[in-house]
């Protein structure tokens, strides 16, 4: 484990029961801001975009339906929780990587239970062997494997990122596809399975769209996705 890595782990346990919020002692994270999060409520009955609705779809799925069959998150992309998924992202703080997958995994858990047709595999968005390397694991895959062990639903590796295609940051839609056109490639059969598609944050659907494509074209009955936050459109466009 590199040098900053331990001591940052070392740190975690330290400060293991405390709100990862506010600080507070006794639990990772407290009754208050575990209830206070900015937790998804109305949104886009197809990609979760936060509209302010109960009931909708939003103007781009209506504009033209995605290639995925709906998206489940926990969370709008906003504070705190957005500080929290950066600190597992970056700072590999291992009490927010438990919260954080224990939540997405509960989430899955249920929805796999109210639905008539479960899913056969999961599959995690995969990053850039480069970006690999400078982050240390891919937080996706990370989310992902934890979510297998919680639903007992395999996750399969059968997609791999090709093509480095820099940050997507401060992108468009319509940039961001063009961005990574051609950047992923299928490496095994998905024929007839319903997949879920696992990533931290899910901010355009570019990438998931593109990857549920893929998906799709190589006969896929299905593509759900899961995340832990869906960015609200004001910080997309
Ligand atoms: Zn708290
Ligand atoms: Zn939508």
């Amino acid at each position: 484990m590199p040098k900053q890595n331990w001591a940052t782990s070392a740190l975690n346990v330290l400060i293991a029961n405390r709100c990862l919020f506010c600080g507070s002692g006794g639990e990772a994270v407290c009754r208050g801001c575990f209830q206070d999060l900015p937790w998804l409520e109305h949104c886009c009955k197809c990609c979760a975009l936060p509209i302010g609705a109960k009931e909708g779809i939003c103007g781009h799925c209506q504009k033209q339906a995605p290639p995925f069959q709906h998206c489940i998150s926990l969370w709008s992309y906003d504070f705190p929780i957005d500080k929290v998924i950066k600190d597992f992202k970056y700072q590999h703080n291992s009490a927010a990587k438990q919260f954080l997958c224990l939540q997405l995994a509960k989430l899955v858990s249920q929805h796999n239970k109210h639905r008539i047709s479960n899913f056969d595999a999961l599959l995690a968005v995969p990053s850039h062997p480069f970006k690999r390397l400078i982050r240390g694991y891919n937080q996706a895959y990370v989310l992902a494997r934890e979510v297998s062990k919680h639903c007992t639903i395999p996750l399969i590796q059968l997609i791999k990122k090709s093509r480095w295609t820099g940050s997507q940051q401060g992108l468009g839609r319509k940039a961001r596809l063009q961005n990574l056109e051609n950047s992923f490639q299928l490496t095994g059969p998905v024929k007839g399975m319903k997949l879920l598609l696992v990533d931290d944050v899910i901010t355009t659907t570019s990438t998931a769209s593109i990857i549920s494509h893929m998906l799709m074209d190589a006969g896929a009955e299905s593509v759900s996705l899961a995340s832990l936050a869906r960015t609200p459109q004001h910080m997309t466009t």
